[in-house]
């Protein structure tokens, strides 16, 4: 009689004692070690390296051609540059430095940075590369 709505089909609204809320330590916060929130090797930075690998091998052919037009390559030494397998290992090393400057950022948790690296080394390795191809043959001024 008196407890007659206990276990009885209550409506949702009459329900004014909440059911107890079991808190179960299901370890939802795991607060080890964060992992890394990628793969170094994700699909982006492949895409990144594969990038700067470019833009080097870009910047290496047009040094090349700056270089058979008799200019001056500015950044690294006329000897390195006409020894063509020299100069192709030093490109590699920048590429080189390149990843393993991004892996380090990586490693300490600074993805934007080490994002960044690629981009800006691509950016300038691009923008030297098409610079050295702007560099049109010396126009000789010619003076009245
Ligand atoms: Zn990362």
């Amino acid at each position: 009689m008196g407890a007659s709505r206990v276990g009885g089909q209550v409506p949702a609204h009459e329900a004014s004692t909440p059911a107890p809320i079991i808190v179960a330590p299901t370890g939802k916060h795991q607060n080890k070690e964060q992992p890394p929130p990628h793969h170094f090797w994700d699909k982006k930075n492949d895409w990144l390296f594969a990038g700067v690998g470019a833009a080097r091998t870009f910047d290496y052919f047009s040094t090349l051609n700056l270089r058979r037009r008799g200019d001056q390559e500015v950044l690294v030494t006329n000897d390195v540059v006409d020894n063509h397998a020299a100069f192709a290992v030093v490109e590699a090393a920048g590429t080189g430095v390149s990843m393993g400057t991004s892996y380090l950022f990586h490693r300490y948790g600074h993805h934007k940075l080490e994002r960044w690296t690629s981009i800006v080394h691509f950016g300038l390795a691009t923008t030297g590369a098409v610079r050295n191809y702007c560099l049109k043959t010396a126009h000789p001024k010619t003076t009245p």
